[in-house]
């Protein structure tokens, strides 16, 4: 095999950059980045050639040069992150980008990033505003709290709540409510890192309400009640509910501040779930401030809403941090049309994404699961393909016992194992993440919307997913 010849054939590089087709590229991307895939495809094909022992295969190589660099240049000018389909039932999905926000929301904030707004401009006054401003007013009319704001996210508002009420005081929690919200975040380094100290009282399972009354000293600062969102003591348990501690903390003039977690906003039981307790509730049971994500069961954009007695909010707007962990105009925005959608309950389970997932009825999720298995069947795939009863669940560490009664479909390829076809849903231009279970891949569709179940269907069809050897290409 003369490896010599080969090298010689390879294109020169003015001669491909004479070719029409890479003329094309470098005017559709740029002359940077063809240049650099030409270098990196010509590396590539002559380390193979060094390695190949079949001269016609070396040969196709060169004869798909141009092919190969017309590929990495478009890669190159492709965004890393993309949509995905999620298969997994799994509503709040942390991987995922969480909660999902509505086209008709997303559309009203490009019209406003697109372009200059009143982020920070009071229109009324002709002067200087507050970001806040926008949706305060919507947050109190909702919770019945006296003031609100918002930062990054719910980890930063109890950093910045800790930090404006108790830095340099001591703080009381439970050991019971000492939550890791994931990713290694725990509460009480999150709480360190706010210049209070710690002050645990009680045990895993029970904490009484003398617990507290004890702990209470001269450097004392605030009451901390945590949600536990993503687990649940049960069995021989006690807890001192926020309406024990309110008189407890008045006695000895301290704040009780609630981290919720998840925010929920509406009665969840109305819809067959476990009562999640409101942040009404905690409102209305007194607390002085109350902190939740944004992108948890309250379906909007990643953020931490701190709502409350004004005396407090105020000091948190007037804090330092706040100015680290601000909100910028595109959450400022979302969240707005959100908690608008929340004025009407009807409203706020038809168009926020998350909620229309969770309260969808075992009928309706039939009804897709059935149309999905009718598509896909339709595209002729080489695959048994049936209707399954499934289990979703909330996610995002809210609600961890939760099941919902869902529905999806069974995928068994006919000619390739299923450790291959995860791998190739996972390479197709929009992927799918399914879930797996005893060797079948199975696809919830409560997670899923009929232009998923399309898209789906012409991906496997078109890039032949099922058979043997298919055009998706794994790097
Ligand atoms: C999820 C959660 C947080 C963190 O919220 P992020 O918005 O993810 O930062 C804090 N506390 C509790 C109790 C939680 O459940």
């Amino acid at each position: 095999m003369d490896k010599n010849m080969l090298y010689r054939s390879i294109p020169k590089v003015d001669v491909l950059l004479a070719d029409e087709k890479v003329q094309m590229l470098i005017e559709t991307y740029s002359r940077e980045t063809v240049m650099e895939s030409i270098h990196l495809e010509m590396n590539r094909l002559r380390a193979y050639i060094a390695k190949c022992e079949d001269e016609e295969e070396a040969k196709r190589q060169i004869e798909a040069l141009t092919e190969k660099i017309e590929r990495t240049v478009s890669a190159m000018h492709t965004p890393n992150m993309r949509m995905v389909m999620n298969g997994t039932g799994t509503i709040l999905h942390t991987n995922l980008g969480r909660a999902p926000i509505s086209p008709e929301h997303m559309k009203r904030v490009a019209a406003i990033a697109t372009g200059y707004s009143n982020l920070e401009y009071n229109l009324e006054a002709g002067r200087r505003g507050e970001r806040y401003s926008h949706f305060e007013k919507l947050l109190c009319k909702i919770t019945g709290a006296e003031a609100a704001m918002a930062v990054n996210n719910n980890a930063a508002s109890v950093m910045l709540i800790l930090s404006s009420l108790a830095k340099g005081g001591e703080v009381i929690v439970s050991r019971g409510e000492l939550v890791e919200i994931g990713g290694k975040f725990r509460i009480p380094d999150v709480m360190e890192q706010s210049g209070a100290s710690l002050v645990e009282v009680g045990t895993t399972n029970k904490t009484h309400y003398d617990d507290y009354e004890d702990a209470i000293t001269e450097e004392t600062k605030a009451l901390l009640k945590v949600h536990t969102s993503n687990y649940r003591i049960v069995g021989f348990t006690d807890t001192v509910g926020i309406d024990e501690l309110i008189p407890l903390a008045k006695e000895h003039d301290l704040p009780v501040v609630e981290d919720l977690g998840s925010g929920v906003l509406i009665d969840l039981e109305r819809y067959g779930l476990t009562h999640e307790p409101t942040v009404q509730e905690s409102i209305a049971k007194g607390a002085d401030v109350v902190c939740f994500s944004g992108d948890k069961l309250l379906g909007g954009p990643q953020a931490g809403i701190i709502i409350g007695k004004k005396k407090y909010i105020d000091m948190m707007k007037k804090n330092q941090l706040t100015r680290a962990l601000r909100i910028d105009k595109f959450t400022a925005a979302t969240l707005e049309l959100v908690l608008q959608e929340y004025l009407s309950e009807e409203k706020a389970v038809q168009n926020i994404p998350v909620l229309r997932m969770i309260t969808k009825s075992l009928d309706e999720v039939t009804k897709d699961a059935k149309k999905l298995c009718r598509i896909l069947k339709a595209a002729k795939l080489s695959a048994e393909i049936s209707v399954v009863p499934l289990e979703s669940q909330i996610g995002g560490g809210s609600l961890p016992l939760e099941r919902i009664a869902s529905m999806g479909v069974a995928i068994n390829p006919e000619k390739i194992s299923i450790t291959e076809l995860e791998e190739r849903l996972r390479h197709m231009p929009v992927p799918l993440i399914p879930r797996t279970a005893n060797d079948t891949v199975l696809i919830d569709v409560r997670t899923m919307d009929e232009q998923n179940f399309k898209l789906l269907a012409k991906q496997l069809q078109e890039l032949q997913v099922f058979e043997e050897k298919s055009l998706i290409e794994v790097r």
